[in-house]
């Protein structure tokens, strides 16, 4: 008898029999349409059996098994299996997210016909796909730059390496990092194997796709991200499995498109926090990439400035090899890093003189400047002094952020917004007042104070859409802007050669938070800021204003010793006995109660001792941020100095919780490897 178990969207941790007479191991890998419940489902088909768990006479025939499209590989089941084993999520939720949506509901994108160009003969090297003409995989016609000698270090050990190895390219932002993978890829171009390349959400623009584009004129350049259109990214994943695709260019997301002849896997600024998913299949596309470049036996390369501390130390102990790009590709220096002391000055809506002096200087030479601040809207509450009433969200443990910009309080966690009041709503006084300050605030005073220069907001109000980004980003590069005032969203992947100042307002909150990646994090980010300055023939400075300018953090960043911080972060975690020297997942639950959701991760705390071997489970207790959307929400962590003792225990731990009754209106999820606490 032929039964088809079939991987379904369906938040259970088990796969699903049909009888299926006519199919055969050909349609492992293929779409199918099945009866379910009422209605019906798509799913995969992710094995044939001869025998099921369910008596005969209740398992459904099949509907159509849709072979419309070539069967998913053998490789790219492996890997959303392991996905579903280590992420703790059913196989069904794992391929399904893995899919593009139009895939994922049974349908097919129409697929352009084939160009009719005249293509080059393949070099003898490349590999031949069947279906897949060879293309002319040489280079643009422009010159390119000669490699520094450790630009040239990497490229070489990147193209040496014939089976799998982790490298880390450590460069800060303008040594060359990309450079470095464009040369890897041509190598494997060459060869006739296929590139994979993650970047972080924000920096994937048009410009790095041209940039990649221009270089590979002959190679098939596929975009994968979210924010695409469904026939497009349909076709793309048609066109990387198919082996179409030259060089695959994505988000986070891209990490499971098929691809055949893969030969390297890039991860651009691998410590971003976009990697990781932090809903649903919680999973890291950095962590997954490398497990899918040991699955194919190929080398893959983690790029960064600042990398995570996990990449650090594995670069450090070995087990990653580290490649050094040490200074600036175009010969400049790097930028200079004063911290200002704000403890003993009056502040002009939180600037120093020093930074105002520096703004000046800069307007007068032509130059752009960036104040930089990690905290949008105008103000972050709005208060009412005699009475002491401010504006909180209902729904959330947060406050209302006042938004000067279109007149609005809005909750920055679950979107709740609301109309300013005219009035405090607890005692009638009409003088309410904006406290602390954000970036329209910054930008407001900013052009009161230097009416003569054009102030430019870049948050993700004034971005709201990529189109608006890339307008901003336009108008920054034809020099339409003298101050730019901006998040984080600034720090990425951007060349603003005008730009030599750059001023940190507020940075100091990140260093007591409550998250031990805080610091890590600020670090980052202020060293990301500021590789933004100073990229042309002008020298760059930053200005850091701080309550604590001896703060080994600050020093580090002065000394632009990223090594040296990196180190006393990890001695800092080792004793403390943080990630990378343990383990980690964490059990949230969130319920109209906030003792429904305790009392959840305490029966599942219970659940868990007699499992929990090598494994240290901790109390339940409220999530910092402990009511989101008007649901109380808890966390229970559990962590383990070993890695596969940690996922033996989930694995027996999960089987538990995914069939135990759960009280009504109470939800749960598992994350491995959180982030976020
Ligand atoms: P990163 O990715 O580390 O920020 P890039 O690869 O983007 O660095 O290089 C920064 C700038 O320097 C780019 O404009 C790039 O074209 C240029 N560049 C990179 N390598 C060289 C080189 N060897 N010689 C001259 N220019 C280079
Ligand atoms: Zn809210
Ligand atoms: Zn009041």
């Amino acid at each position: 008898m032929n039964i088809l178990r079939v991987a379904l969207d369906v938040p259970l941790p088990r796969l699903f029999d049909y009888l299926a007479p006519n199919s055969d191991e050909s349609d492992i890998g293929r779409r199918v349409d099945v009866p379910f419940g009422k209605g019906s489902k798509t799913g995969i088909i992710v094995g044939l059996s001869a025998e099921s768990e369910q008596p005969e006479n209740r398992l459904k025939a099949v509907g159509a098994i849709l072979r419309d499209m070539p069967a998913l590989p053998p490789d790219w089941l492996a890997l959303c299996e392991f996905c579903a084993r280590y992420y703790q999520t059913p196989l069904g939720e794992v391929t399904s997210f893995a899919l593009p949506p139009m895939l994922r509901r049974g349908k097919l994108p129409r697929m352009p016909k084939a160009p009719a160009v005249a293509v080059s003969p393949a070099p003898s090297s490349r590999d031949t796909v069947p279906g897949v003409e060879a293309r002319d995989m040489t280079f643009a016609a422009t010159a390119l730059p000669a490699l520094l000698p450790a630009q040239q270090a990497a490229v070489a050990a990147l193209t040496a390496a014939r089976e799998f190895q982790t490298f880390l390219l450590h460069g800060v932002t303008g040594s060359g990092k990309t450079e470095v993978y464009l040369r890897a890829i041509a190598e494997v171009l060459a060869g006739g194997g296929q590139a994979l390349m993650l970047v972080p959400e924000i920096a994937l623009t048009p410009q790095l796709e041209s940039r990649v584009a221009a270089r590979f004129p002959g190679a098939q350049v596929v975009c994968a991200n979210s924010g695409m259109a469904d026939a497009a990214r349909a076709r793309g994943f048609l066109d990387a499995q198919a082996g179409r695709a030259d060089i695959v260019l994505g988000t986070r997301l891209a990490v499971f498109m098929p691809l055949p002849r893969l030969r390297l896997i890039v991860v651009d600024e691998e410590h971003d926090a976009s990697f990781k998913q932090q809903e649903g299949l919680r999973y890291s596309a950095r962590d997954v990439a490398i497990w899918r470049a040991q699955q194919r036996n190929i080398p893959i390369v983690l790029g960064s400035a600042t990398p995570s501390l996990e990449t650090f130390h594995h670069a450090g102990g070995g087990r990653y090899r580290l490649l050094e790009l040490p200074e600036r590709a175009v010969a400049e220096d790097m930028p200079s890093v004063r911290v200002v002391d704000t403890r003993r000055q009056k502040l002009q809506e939180g600037l120093s003189a020093e930074l105002l002096g520096a703004l000046e200087l800069r307007l007068e030479r032509g130059e752009q400047s960036l104040v930089f601040l990690n905290r949008r809207g105008y103000a972050p509450v709005l208060a009412c002094p005699p009475c002491g009433w401010i504006s909180r969200c209902r729904r959330c443990a947060a406050n209302l952020v006042l938004h000067l910009a279109d007149r609005r309080l809005r909750c920055h966690h679950c979107g709740f917004e609301a109309a300013i009041p005219r009035a405090c709503p607890d005692c009638g006084n009409v003088d309410l007042l904006p406290f602390g300050r954000g970036t329209q605030r910054l930008e407001a005073m900013l052009g009161e104070r230097f009416p003569q220069a054009r102030v430019l907001r870049i948050d993700r109000d004034s971005a709201s859409t990529p189109k608006k980004w890339q307008a901003l980003l336009a108008s920054i590069h034809d020099g339409e802007a003298d101050i730019l005032v901006g998040t984080q969203m600034l720090a990425k992947g951007h060349d603003f050669p005008r730009l030599t100042l750059v001023g940190a307002v507020g940075a100091d909150a990140a260093l007591f938070a409550a998250d031990f990646r805080a610091p890590e994090r600020l670090f980052a980010q202020l060293m990301q800021v500021g590789g933004r300055s100073g990229r042309a023939a002008l020298p760059g400075e930053v200005l850091i204003q701080t309550e604590h300018p001896q703060h080994p953090l600050y020093r580090a960043l002065q000394a632009h010793d990223y090594a040296s911080f990196a180190l006393s972060q990890l001695a800092e975690r080792r004793i403390a006995g943080f990630p990378p020297f343990s383990f980690q997942a964490m059990l949230r639950a969130e319920a109209r109660e906030m003792a429904q959701a305790l009392d959840f991760l305490a029966t599942a705390r219970a659940a868990a001792e007699p499992l929990a071997a090598e494994v240290t489970l901790y109390d339940p207790v409220p999530m910092r941020m402990q009511r989101l959307m008007a649901l109380e929400r808890g966390q229970l962590l559990v962590e383990s100095l070993s890695r596969p003792a940690l996922q033996a225990f989930l694995g027996k731990w999960m089987e538990r919780l995914y069939t135990q009754k759960m009280p009504a209106g109470l939800r749960w999820h598992l994350d491995v490897d959180p982030l976020e606490f």
